[in-house]
């Protein structure tokens, strides 16, 4: 035997050779192997733990010299925004906070925007949509339903996101077992078989959202995903007219490991439901390999409102393009606490490749 340390298929204990019975042995749980299945089955794991690959071809290019020159940057001294929009457009307040305090700041524009999806929802629908939310509220507080809701503050604000396509090659191991008991005189046999069982197969992930900005809470941009990306348009310092855009803060390596975080969960998740009709089920390796795995940065609108209610501000957000709105007032039925994934085309093909059965009897009185 080589030096390589076999473990138990059954409880992963080291195995031993057994000379005389030819089999691999295990002394902590008294089951015995073929020496072709635990070497197939350590095969089978070494492949798969080489499998893995995550990796992202980001298009993170920088602001053009041309393109620079009809963009305009500033910060917000009040909320530490940092905001561009183009060279026509009169920034005098902070699309974030609403502060005046904005000011001129030196143009490091290295993540461009590929794509921008314009505003749909005018500012008077969206000022309506604030007002419509109000009617038919049961289960809003009070406070809100007994005198007027007045707007304090409307802003038009582009935000930063990255978007993730990918086809994700899974292969998985699992650990099963099915356990049979049969009466046999006075002794109730307890037969456990023990499973190794694969699974691969491709999910591909389309326009997964990554936001972008560290500014707006996560919670917020997720509850009003998604966004219809065929209204997409290539972005240009022009496209922004009137509004401003919030500058990514978030660099495409920090958006990628929340990327692959989506991806892992989700391919788990959908290759775990293929194993059913085991007594137990344990996890034993994952791996993932992406296929054309791209991410780009892009731009999508959003309206946010604010409003004071009994010494507290509230804050609505309206995807500027669907009208999807989300608000922070407490107990209602707002989705602001809701998680949304963007997940658009779950295309799962899974294929069963193998399933190696090991069985090991054991005898309880
Ligand atoms: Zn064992
Ligand atoms: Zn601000």
């Amino acid at each position: 035997m080589s030096t390589i340390t076999y473990k138990c298929p059954s409880c992963a204990a080291p195995l031993t050779y057994d000379g005389k019975s030819q089999k691999m042995e295990c002394g902590s749980c008294g089951n015995a192997f073929d020496v072709d299945t635990v070497r197939q089955i350590a095969r089978i794991e070494q492949e798969d733990g080489q499998y893995e690959n995550m990796s992202w071809d980001a298009r993170d290019e920088a602001f053009t010299p041309e393109e620079a020159a009809r963009t305009r940057l500033f910060s917000c001294s009040s909320c530490g925004a940092e905001l561009f929009t183009d060279e026509t457009t009169v920034a005098t307040n902070c699309a974030f906070c609403g502060s005046p305090s904005v000011i001129p700041a030196q143009f490091t524009l290295e993540t461009k925007p590929q794509e921008i999806i314009p505003f749909q929802i005018e500012k008077a629908q969206a000022e309506q949509m604030f007002h419509d939310y109000f009617k038919n509220r049961k289960l809003i507080p009070n406070l809100f339903l007994t005198s007027r809701n007045v707007i304090d503050e409307i802003r038009q604000l582009y935000v930063p996101y990255w978007l993730f396509d990918c086809d994700a090659d899974g292969r998985m191991t699992y650990r099963g077992t099915r356990i049979l008991t049969s009466r046999s005189g006075n002794y109730r046999v307890t037969t456990t078989q023990h499973y190794l069982i694969r699974r691969s197969g491709t999910l591909s992930f389309r326009k997964l959202p990554v936001d972008a900005s560290t500014l707006i809470d996560n919670k917020i941009t997720e509850s009003i995903e998604p966004f219809n990306t065929e209204q997409s348009l290539v972005f240009a310092p022009e496209t922004l007219s009137g509004a401003q855009a919030n500058r990514a803060d978030v660099d495409a390596q920090t958006s990628q490991d929340r990327a692959n975080q989506r991806v892992k969960t989700s391919t788990l998740d959908a290759f775990r439901q293929t194993v059913s009709g085991y007594s137990s089920v344990i996890p034993q390796s994952a791996s993932i390999n992406l296929r054309n795995a791209t991410s780009v940065p892009v731009l999508y609108p959003i309206w946010q409102i604010t409003t004071k209610k009994g010494g507290n501000t509230y804050t609505f957000a309206i995807n500027g393009q669907t009208g999807e709105l989300t608000c922070n007032i407490p107990w209602s039925k707002a989705k602001f606490f809701g998680r949304l994934f963007g997940m658009a085309g779950m295309a799962a093909a899974i294929g069963i490749a193998a399933m190696y059965a090991l069985s090991s009897l054991g005898v309880i009185k």
